[in-house]
């Protein structure tokens, strides 16, 4: 399933991408409230994917999904998981893009955090910072969290993924170089496209050898796989789960690989009218507009 939040006017609601439209996961399931209030972690819609997943219905979505014949064919789409408790972006783990930025590959992960102001859906036209003159694009594959996770082996971690999405990870590379921590040039309103979809561990298959690649107005500037990852899916969640507790929705974006902007000669910074798009074959297409 290609998992999705569309506006409505009932407000923001899981939904599934089909042929026929944007079918609404909780009217396919015959329960238009959603979940109960109070049933699922703190700050969760009722009509949400994160309820979706907290409530562990994917599976009777997916045989509800499949009988529907008419969906939404004008929907408006927000970031998949637009209101995650935690979006966890990891850093330098492709040994190629640790090599270009002339640091030494972590022996333990390397992360740090977005808030859910930086999420935007497929589509969007981010705007630059003011405060920066040096906006870089990342392309990653992002995971997320399916069901609770703390203190999970790596045998077990994909257990626990709902499945995998596309995020840029926009860095502000002069704010995040100018303290130790990188935080303050990944923070920025926009700095986290993702999507078009959450696609169900299923429909991906194989989380060791997903494809990613980034095309800069039309010409390719990162091609790899996950197969190159330094730290796994697994390992990341299991690791991560060690250090606190993983809910149904969070998002954790892997890291990028080679040919950041930052790392070619001359640099490349992100302009006004750029076009980034981020893409995978099992995960689709996400485009980002920018302007200043
Ligand atoms: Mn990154």
């Amino acid at each position: 399933m290609r998992l999705v939040t569309h506006d409505s006017k009932r407000g923001a609601r899981a939904g599934a991408l089909t042929p026929v439209g944007v079918v609404d996961a909780w009217d396919a399931l015959g329960r238009p409230d959603g979940e109960p209030e109070g049933s699922s972690p703190n700050g969760t819609s009722p009509t949400g994917v994160r309820a979706l997943l907290a409530a562990d219905l994917l599976g009777e979505l997916a045989d509800a999904v499949e009988a529907a014949d008419a969906g939404i064919a004008d929907a408006t789409l927000l970031a998949p998981v637009p209101d995650p408790e935690k979006l966890i972006c990891i850093g330098l783990n492709y040994a190629d893009h640790a090599a270009e930025a002339g640091i030494e590959p972590p022996s333990a992960p390397t992360f740090f955090a977005k808030f859910a102001n930086a999420l935007v859906p497929h589509d969007s036209t981010v705007s630059l910072p003011a405060s920066s003159q040096k906006v870089d694009y990342e392309a990653e594959i992002a995971f997320v969290v399916g069901r609770t996770a703390k203190h999970v082996p790596v045998a077990s971690a994909l257990d626990h993924v709902a499945g995998y999405t596309l995020l840029n990870d926009l860095s502000a590379r002069d704010l995040q170089m100018a303290t130790p921590q990188w935080m303050p040039g990944k923070i920025f309103d926009g700095s986290a496209p993702c999507g078009p979809a959450l696609v169900t561990a299923d429909e991906v298959g194989d989380p060791t050898a997903i494809p990613i690649a980034l095309d800069l107005n039309g010409e390719r500037m990162q091609g790899s796989s996950s197969a190159q990852l330094i730290f796994g899916v697994a390992e990341l969640l299991a690791h991560l789960s060690t250090l606190t507790t993983l809910l149904p929705g969070d998002i954790v974006s892997t890291g990028t690989p080679a040919g950041v902007g930052s790392s070619r000669q001359p640099h490349v910074w992100l302009q006004d009218g750029d076009v980034t798009v981020v893409s995978s074959p099992a995960l689709g297409e996400l485009r980002t507009s920018f302007a200043r």
